[in-house]
């Protein structure tokens, strides 16, 4: 019998904190042994701290266990982090610094220069700028990052766009779904009716993460994508399931038929490694003309794969498309197992 990774969680109780514990229940390499939250969980089971909002039951296992505070030691071998940012940085710092590998959804140290901000089908090549970190955290202790849940999906949309013709420039605009501001999230007399067309920071994460996630490493660094990216986000009265309608200006000519190709034959490392939460396609394309929808579609490869649809020509940029991927699966908690995966096999990880 393989003997599993013991992983702790770090904001277990939140949003992304549920979303792990429920992909890690039956995961065949990790094994939940250490829970944290705030100071209002400490010390409760988590099934008195946290107000499950997933569908299905909560592992009976886990709501037995204690909550304990965000600082190491924590009985575990890495951790993952769904801290709020304001508080991730001192926190997920204070664990690689006491040895723990870090594996963050948090934006709090995604542009730092040896910080992979990871996409394992995108940028797998990026994980070398762990050797940097050594200087900084010792030993094989390190933070690894997954981009900000809308990032994600355009940047896996716009990586074979990258890799073939060249992306000079993108506009995205997107629809972000309400379990994407964390539990309990915006007030409903907010967002009943309406559409609320501001997300703080999000349009500057997209805008910063981009270039560096489709940047090329070069001896040590990263040097980013040289696109310019324009976003402007909206949070909608959708559950689960962040859309985004995307323009993009391509380096070269390119036909509709390379365009569609392009997205549909897209795979990369972790399919060839068959990690377990890879999804078989990356990205699902849809020719129907009333697709993607967040209720349809996020559920698309186990929440894993982006959905791209109403693909055509573009009369101002060169083509347009719309994505959507499941906020807290791809877009989260599902990214960052799928990064700890990669980790894993390729032999990052240290007991
Ligand atoms: P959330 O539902 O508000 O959960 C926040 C978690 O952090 C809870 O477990 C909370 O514990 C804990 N926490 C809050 N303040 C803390 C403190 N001072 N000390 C220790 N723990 C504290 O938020 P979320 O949606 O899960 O998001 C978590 C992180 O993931 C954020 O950085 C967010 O930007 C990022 N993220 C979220 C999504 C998404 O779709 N939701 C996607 C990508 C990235 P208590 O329950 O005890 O308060």
């Amino acid at each position: 019998m393989t003997v599993k990774y013991r992983v702790g969680i770090l904001g277990a109780t939140g949003m992304v904190g549920q979303r792990f514990v429920q992909l890690l229940e039956s995961h065949p390499q990790f094994e939940i042994t250490a829970l944290a939250a705030s100071d209002q969980s400490r010390g409760k089971t988590y099934a008195e701290a946290c107000a499950w909002r997933l569908p299905g039951e909560m592992p009976a296992d886990v709501g037995a266990m204690i909550v304990q505070a965000p600082q190491p030691p924590l009985d575990c071998d890495l951790v993952f982090s769904s801290l709020p940012g304001e508080m991730a940085r001192e926190t997920e710092g204070a664990f690689a610094r006491a040895g723990y590998p870090v594996i963050s959804n948090s934006s709090a140290f995604r542009m730092d220069e040896d910080v992979p901000l990871l996409i394992p089908e995108v940028n797998h090549e990026h994980l070398q700028l762990l050797a940097r970190q050594r200087a900084r955290f010792g030993g094989r202790s390190f933070i690894v990052t997954n981009p900000n849940c809308s990032t994600i999906m355009l940047a896996l949309a716009l990586a074979p766009l990258h890799t073939r013709f060249g992306v000079e420039a993108v506009v995205a605009t997107t629809m972000q779904a309400l379990s994407g501001a964390g539990y309990p999230g915006v007030a409903s007399l907010d967002v009943v009716d309406n559409v609320l067309p501001f997300i703080k920071d999000e349009e500057e994460k997209i805008a910063e993460e981009t270039p560096k996630i489709l940047g090329r490493y070069d001896d040590g660094r990263i040097a980013p994508a040289p696109l310019k990216v324009s976003a402007q986000c909206h949070r909608v009265n959708v559950a689960d399931g962040h859309m985004a309608a995307v323009r993009v200006k391509l380096a070269r000519a390119a036909e509709l038929d390379e365009v569609r190709a392009a997205f549909a034959s897209f795979t990369s490392l972790p399919q060839e490694l068959r990690l377990h939460t890879a999804p078989e396609r990356p990205l699902v394309v849809r020719a129907e003309r009333d697709r993607p929808q967040p209720r349809l579609d996020r559920d698309a490869g186990g929440g894993m794969s982006v959905t791209v649809g109403r693909l055509a020509r573009d009369n101002v940029m060169d083509f347009r498309f719309v994505t959507l991927s499941h906020n807290t699966i791809r877009g989260a908690a599902g990214a960052a197992i799928l990064n700890a995966e990669l980790l894993l096999a390729t032999d990052r990880l240290a007991r």
